[in-house]
């Protein structure tokens, strides 16, 4: 009974595909940089992101690559991260991209708890899903044609299912605890997390909360903090699967 959970490992291939396109895909609308809608959306995003780097991907860099060496390694590709950014909406396409790659994989790899993928297919298709919506929230405001928006998006919902797919292909053979998976991993993480952690703040959080109306309009200021606590709540418990 090797393969006893390849159906579900197939399917959610597709489930987690079909969540994050169709999540990014509905965020491309919203184009404008000062109508209320979209504001909120970015703020949300905002803290989609900040979760993210914070409690999925940081955190784990710091264990894989503390646990190596008598030196905290770890903080220093977050250091790295954070100084290496260029242009934000390929940089944040490159942040997300090796953490949905990794959870991808860590599914491929379950061959015999049926449970556990069918749950895991459902948070990660959420995961994929607001993660893409982050992603769009900000392709959105970019000058990019619409085309290269799009294939930018479908680009990124594919990382997850590529990731299971490797994962099938190589789960009799991976394992995440080895002194190179955890360096290669620690690695990417860690300066994935520090972009990751950059953007968020920097040109999401302070940009959108920073600007002169949010004086004088308290209603908005008031739903724009209650969509970033939002946007961290629900990474936050996602934390618990992936
Ligand atoms: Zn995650």
């Amino acid at each position: 009974m090797h393969s006893s959970t390849l159906d579900l490992r197939i399917a959610s291939i597709f489930v987690i595909l079909f969540g994050a396109s169709v999540f990014g895909l509905l965020t491309l609308r919203f184009r404008s940089a000062d109508a209320v809608f979209p504001r909120l959306l970015r703020a949300f995003s905002g803290g989609i992101i900040l979760a993210l780097a914070l409690v999925h991907i940081i955190p784990e860099a710091v264990a894989d690559l503390n646990s190596l060496m008598h030196f905290p390694i770890g903080g220093c590709t977050i250091l790295f991260g954070i100084i290496s950014l260029c242009v934000t909406a390929y940089t944040m396409e490159l942040g997300c991209i090796f953490h949905s790659v990794i959870i991808g994989v860590g599914v491929g790899v379950i061959t015999q708890d049926r449970q556990l993928v069918t749950t895991l297919m459902i948070a990660l298709a959420i995961h994929q899903g607001l993660e893409a919506l982050a992603l769009g929230s900000v392709l959105a405001l970019t000058s990019f044609s619409l085309p290269k928006k799009v294939v930018m998006l479908l680009l990124y919902s594919m990382t997850t299912p590529i990731g299971i797919a490797v994962g099938i292909a190589i789960s009799s053979s991976y394992d995440p605890e080895s002194i190179t998976s955890r360096a290669v991993q620690g690695t990417l993480n860690g300066v994935s997390g520090g972009m990751l952690l950059y953007i968020a703040m920097f040109q999401l959080i302070a940009e959108e909360f920073s600007r002169e109306d949010m004086l004088v309009r308290p209603g908005l200021r008031l739903g724009m903090y209650g969509a970033l606590c939002a946007g961290a709540a629900v990474m936050c418990i996602l934390g618990i699967w992936s």
